[in-house]
């Protein structure tokens, strides 16, 4: 038997390779979306790969037929060559199906790759046999076209899974090596079985049956199957690109979205349907003191064990009305790992997937130091700072309500305001600090000297206070109240190892006799404590309608006062003081006066204490300081006699910064020597030693004198007396008064001339009425003197007519 001539064109050949490669590659793109694709979408994938596969193959496997070269036209069998199609598909279907499975091991690969080898050997000896022609195979060459057909498929499948594991770039590469391997299989298992063909002509017409399809139709027919694959193979690309291009875009969006999630300030959990927490962001754990790691995958009910546990109830039920696909938000306060306590803004946001809520995020904020910045604030806005009780505006708010609800019941209450008498003074002298300190200890006592829920007590200022009484008229008992506060507040103080006795003038108001409005009822309580003041302090007053008249010529009088230092209404009186023995005039005090307008010559008990509370003292003092020198100087030059005038200085001067240069300025300006300036303080101006003896000193070195008046009414720390360059003692007017009848006040002047004889300084007592105290005194020493009995303080003139020209002739 004579076997044909068989040759390749050769060209054909390439081709059928270039077909094989390039649908095997277009398909592996596709296997690597099938493996990613849902289950749904899986099988549409599947058939369409499969298609576009089998086609492939088979075109290339047919193009590789119409590249043999017969000496005979070959025809061919319709049948057998639409099922050689059926089967390419169906190889490359469970070619793709296998990829996937391919991944759980070796084995599965190499079962897959028999699958798909057969496959391939199969639709090649089928389509073989559609040739109208007789052939002989050679059984070797058969064996080794399925071993080419087995090893390709097993190599391509091996392949396709490392592209569709490998990165993006990688993967390409791989994908496109694996095409042409896959490519190669094909066409070397094709060209393999050609080997094994040897065709006898004699055997053409063997088998006649069935549609017989001519080698141009053939040709149409792979023409037709490839532009089906090159379609089909636009479309996959596609489709694959628009997938890839998708996939980046979920790739970007994702990436942006665990930045929002992992760098935001805020705590985020997220919580699924099963009450798990699924996940946990940085934040998150900051805020807990929990780590990521313990949190993540725990219950919910791990993360509410850490809230307050008054809020859990509300929060379950919060949760389950985010579930229901509502936003809430609302606040809480956890307990930080480290056991302080957190408090949380936070927001429920349900997750939606396709329609269904899948679990919430829970969005926490660490608010604690917003909170505690508007508490503050609020505390701050409605409280005094240094002694923590309630402040004006909040006392104000208190009474109104007061004021609502007693309205109706037409019930009273009582209002007090409450002042320390000669605060001022002590915080002159002793420096704010002290004075702070002072205040808080006053105001605490105070405060538990009247423990009372029906009771406020609020600082409106200064060293004022205001206390309501919410009592009702049977239970209330001001008076009680008032004495206790004041009790309370005269207990020695011990500040500086000194001992200070405070003082507090109290004023009452009844709403709603005496106002019915906050200010009304203020201003009357005002005006009643204000009467105290003037009568001596330390004590309590009731308003009266006659008060609020008294409140109005206070007033005024103070309006008056801001405009008569303008007005030039003071005038100076002098008072002489005697040397008895000598009978002479040994000084003069310098006393204001006020030569009021209206009110006539007002006396200065009536506006000294009013111009230490209007600040207007220190400019008023240098006016009496200056017009003294000056008159004093002219009597001088006048003739005489050279004697001192005495000037009364006030706290607030004392403790005037630059009290020494005002007063050496004054005195060059008048021309009078600082030896006839006697300068009259009291004992309380030297509570702070440092103070005072640095200001004492640095006066008495320029020459000018120091005399401390009325004393024995103040502290009498005799101990200072050593300390200080003093020169004068001035008995007090209140031990003379009674001298003649009172033997204590005997006894204590007597003891003052010894000790100032003692301490080598001189004495003088003031305020002698009569003949008697005069005896008295004498006989105990004392030898200068101012009072009536020599004369009261006169106008400048009238001192000199009577009193310094007859010092001069005589
Ligand atoms: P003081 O310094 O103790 O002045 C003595 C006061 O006793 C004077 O009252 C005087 O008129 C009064 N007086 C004198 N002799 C007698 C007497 O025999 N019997 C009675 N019953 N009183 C007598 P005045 O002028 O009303 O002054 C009262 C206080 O006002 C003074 O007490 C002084 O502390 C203060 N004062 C007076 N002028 C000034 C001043 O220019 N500056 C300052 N800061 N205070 C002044
Ligand atoms: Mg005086
Ligand atoms: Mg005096």
């Amino acid at each position: 038997m004579e076997h044909m001539h068989a040759s390749h064109d050769l060209i054909l050949v390439l081709f059928s390779y270039v077909i094989a490669a390039a649908s095997s590659y277009t398909v592996l793109d596709l296997a690597a979306r099938v493996g990613e694709a849902k289950a749904s979408r899986r099988w549409k994938w599947l058939v369409f790969g499969s298609v576009l596969m089998g086609m492939g193959i088979w075109s290339a496997h047919f193009i590789g037929m119409l590249a043999l070269n017969l000496s005979v036209p070959v025809k061919y069998n319709l049948l057998k060559v639409l099922l050689s199609i059926v089967v390419a598909v169906l190889a490359s279907f469970i070619a793709l199906a296998t990829i996937d499975r391919c991944r759980a091991g070796i084995r599965q690969m190499l079962g897959g790759g028999i699958l798909l080898a057969a496959g391939i050997a199969g639709m090649h000896y089928i389509g073989m046999s559609a040739m109208q022609i007789g052939i002989m195979y050679r059984p070797g060459y058969v064996v080794l076209s399925v071993a080419v057909a087995y090893a390709a498929a097993v190599a391509a499948l091996r392949l396709s899974l490392s592209a569709m594991a490998g990165s993006d770039k990688q993967g390409g590469w791989r994908k496109l090596c694996g095409g042409l391997v896959l490519g190669a299989a094909i066409a070397g298992m094709h060209y393999t079985g050609m080997l094994a063909a040897q065709f006898v002509p004699e055997h053409l017409y063997e088998d006649m049956s069935g549609v017989v399809l001519e080698q141009k139709w053939l040709a149409y027919l792979i023409a037709g199957g490839m532009l089906l694959t090159l379609w089909l193979s636009l479309i996959g690309l596609s489709i694959s690109r628009r997938f890839s291009h998708k996939d980046t875009e979920i790739l970007v969006n994702e990436k942006w979205y665990r930045s929002l999630y992992e760098h935001n300030q805020d705590g985020i959990l997220s919580v699924d349907l099963d009450l798990r927490i699924i996940g946990v962001n940085p934040a998150a754990s900051r805020i807990t003191g929990i780590s990521q790691g313990i949190l993540q995958e725990r219950s919910l009910d791990f993360f509410l064990n850490i809230v307050l546990e008054e809020d859990r109830g509300r929060m379950h039920e919060l949760f389950s009305r985010s579930f229901g696909g509502e936003h809430v938000s609302y606040e809480t306060t956890i307990i930080h790992q480290e056991g302080h306590h957190v408090d949380i803004s936070v927001i429920n946001a349900p997750v939606t997937v396709d329609g269904q809520v899948v679990g919430t995020y829970v969005i926490a904020r660490d608010v604690t130091e917003d909170k505690r910045a508007k508490e503050r604030n609020h505390y701050l806005a409605f409280h005094d700072e240094l002694t923590g009780l309630p402040n004006r505006r909040m006392f104000n708010q208190l009474l109104e309500q007061a004021i609502e609800t007693h309205s109706g019941k037409r019930e009273p209450f009582g209002v007090m305001v409450l002042d320390l008498d000669r605060f001022k003074m002590i915080n002159d002298s002793l420096g704010h600090l002290y004075g702070d300190m002072f205040l808080k200890e006053m105001s605490s006592r105070i405060r538990n000297s009247v423990v009372n829920e029906n009771v406020v007590l609020a600082r409106l200022g200064g060293d004022e206070f205001a206390l309501l009484c919410r009592f009702t008229r049977k239970q209330m008992n001001a008076t009680d109240i008032a004495e206790s506060m004041i009790a309370a507040v005269t207990q020695p103080y011990h500040l500086k190892e000194r001992e200070f006795y405070a003082t507090m003038s109290i004023g009452i108001a009844f709403f709603p006799y005496h106002g019915e409005d906050p200010v009304q009822l203020l201003k009357n309580a005002d005006t009643a404590m204000y009467e105290v003041k003037k009568n001596g302090k330390n004590d309590y007053h009731f308003f009266s309608e006659e008060l609020n008249g008294e409140l109005l010529e206070r007033l005024e009088l103070e309006g008056d006062l801001r405009r008569a230092l303008e007005r030039d209404e003071f005038v100076l009186h002098y008072q002489p003081q005697v040397r008895e023995d000598r009978k002479a005039v040994v000084g003069v005090e310098a006393l204001v006066r006020w030569q009021h307008p209206r009110r006539g010559l007002l006396s200065p008990g009536v506006f000294i204490p009013l111009a230490e509370e209007m600040g207007l003292i220190v400019e008023l003092g240098q006016w009496v300081l200056r017009e003294a020198c000056r008159q004093m100087r002219r009597w001088h030059e006048a003739g005489g006699p050279l004697v001192p005038v005495a000037v009364n200085l006030s706290s607030q001067q004392f403790h005037q910064y630059n009290l020494l240069e005002e007063i050496m300025g004054i005195l060059e300006e008048s021309g009078l020597a600082p030896e006839y300036l006697e300068l009259e303080i009291t004992e309380s101006m030297m509570m702070n030693a440092a103070i005072s003896s640095e200001v004492l000193s640095g006066l008495a070195k320029t020459g000018i004198r120091i005399s401390l008046d009325d004393f024995g009414t103040g502290y009498s720390s005799l101990s200072y007396l050593r300390l200080y360059p003093i020169h004068k003692v001035k008995i007090d007017r209140s031990f003379i008064r009674d001298i003649v009848s009172n033997k204590d006040d005997r006894a204590i002047v007597a003891a003052i001339i010894t000790l100032a004889r003692h301490l080598k300084m001189e004495v003088i007592a003031e305020g002698i009425e009569t003949r008697e105290q005069l005896g008295i005194l004498l006989d105990k020493g004392c030898r200068e003197f101012q009072g009536y009995y020599y004369s009261r303080p006169l106008p400048a003139h009238e001192i000199a007519e009577t009193f310094l020209l007859a010092a001069r002739t005589s």
